[in-house]
């Protein structure tokens, strides 16, 4: 198929998943992550390459978090699938397996001066999964006031969307509710898959997202 004469445009990639499907077993079973990171993800990417080809220049050359920073909510197709594309990158890195398994140092700290305490943390977050209507996720965030803070956004939305989200900020750590991340290994049971989730966190990912 020949292409038209116009520049290239830049497109954005899937990283690597850097570990086996497998690896999350039994908090995830490798059918659901080949079908998510193979299917859904992917499926993300590619429709953010063709609404960027579709946008033409006006955004060319953005970083992901650039583009998320400046749509606003009509720009439908950057929104869903760009906002897909960012949010579960996020999601790979953030279950990669080793690192420290509960939070630790100054994030620790802050953790447990914000919420209470790790636990209390951890039941604020995963309320706030559980109550997500439909499908969206929930984040750990740090908002433009430099806060931390337990936020959800519907469908592919996230903390990035300043037009958009009613909390602006930098998402550390997100849990994807959206059925398809869980429904084959849990059916209905969305607050056993967050259990699962919790307990599989790498918290040195959740701590470097913090400093970029
Ligand atoms: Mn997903």
């Amino acid at each position: 198929k020949v292409k038209g004469s116009k520049p290239r445009p830049f497109l954005y990639e899937q990283e690597p998943l850097g570990y086996d499907f497998s690896a999350l077993s039994p908090a995830i079973d490798p059918i659901t992550m080949e079908v998510h990171y193979g299917k859904h993800h992917a499926g993300y990417v590619t429709k953010l390459n063709r609404a960027m080809r579709a946008a033409g220049v006006i955004h060319e050359g953005k970083s992901l978090e650039e583009l998320l920073f400046s749509i606003g909510p009509d720009d439908t197709d950057l929104r869903n699938n760009g906002g897909g594309h960012y949010n579960h990158t996020l999601y790979w890195r953030t279950l990669q397996p080793g690192g420290a398994p509960e939070p630790e140092g100054d994030l620790k700290g802050e953790l447990e001066e914000t919420f209470g305490s790790i636990e209390a943390f951890q039941a604020v977050f995963s309320t706030a999964a559980a109550k997500r209507f439909g499908s969206g996720w929930a984040w750990l965030m740090r908002d433009s006031d430099g806060a931390l803070k337990v936020t959800s956004t519907p469908n592919q939305d996230n903390p990035l969307m300043s037009g958009i989200a009613e909390s602006t900020g930098t998402p550390l750590l997100g849990i994807d509710v959206w059925e398809h991340a869980y429904y084959l290994n849990y059916q209905n049971n969305r607050k056993a898959y967050i259990t699962a989730f919790m307990e599989r966190i790498n918290w040195d990912v959740v701590a470097s997202n913090d400093l970029t």
